[in-house]
């Protein structure tokens, strides 16, 4: 089932996300639904905020950029209960998209390389590095369940300069393509 992308604006965006249990109710058809949402949508990672629930899971296929970085190759994954253990090396820059600001890209800073330790859709706990783009994604996607966007990396300048289009997102002044809910939205 498609679910509809909650935009830049929903305070669920802003919320620290709560931990995934075993026993989960509905979390087999949660994971599911984010496939596809996120398919649906061209995205390469979705996070459980993103469809309007506060828990700490993210999915990521990253395999439409195995033409940037033959190392994503089969990087295709849940992660729930995911932590960052260690992010290293020299902070680099990449133009980031955001299923929740369609239409806006903006390059954000981080650093390449990452430990990660999450458990897998059979609750095994994993403890994996992970290097450039996949890291990215990983960082982007971790940041949604610690209740951080894309804006939030951007300096106060270069955010007062987008103001208008941040507004105009979450009044739902755009086309994504998608289906989407927009908290601002007049009937
Ligand atoms: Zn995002």
């Amino acid at each position: 089932m498609i679910l509809p992308i909650v935009a830049y604006g929903d305070p669920v965006l802003k919320k620290r996300a709560l931990p995934v249990e075993q026993d989960e109710p509905g979390l087999t058809d949660l994971i599911g639904n984010m496939w596809e949402t996120m398919y649906r949508a061209q995205g390469v990672g979705l996070a459980a905020p993103q469809v309007g629930i506060s828990k700490r899971i993210f999915v990521i296929d990253a395999t439409p950029f195995i033409e940037d970085d033959p190392g994503l190759e089969d990087f295709k994954r849940v992660f729930i209960n995911p932590e960052i253990l260690e992010e290293s090396g020299q902070e680099w820059v990449f133009n980031e998209g955001c299923l929740s600001f369609p239409d806006l890209r903006e390059d954000i800073s981080r650093k390449p390389d990452i430990r990660l330790s999450y458990q897998d859709e059979q609750f095994n706990r994993q403890e994996e590095s992970f290097t450039g783009l996949a890291a990215r994604i990983i960082q982007h996607e971790y940041d949604h369940i610690e209740g951080i966007v894309m804006v939030d990396r951007i300096s106060p300048l270069k955010k007062t300069l987008i103001r208008k289009r941040l507004s105009n997102i979450s009044k739902g002044l755009v086309n994504p393509g998608y289906l989407m809910k927009f908290p601002q939205k007049k009937r």
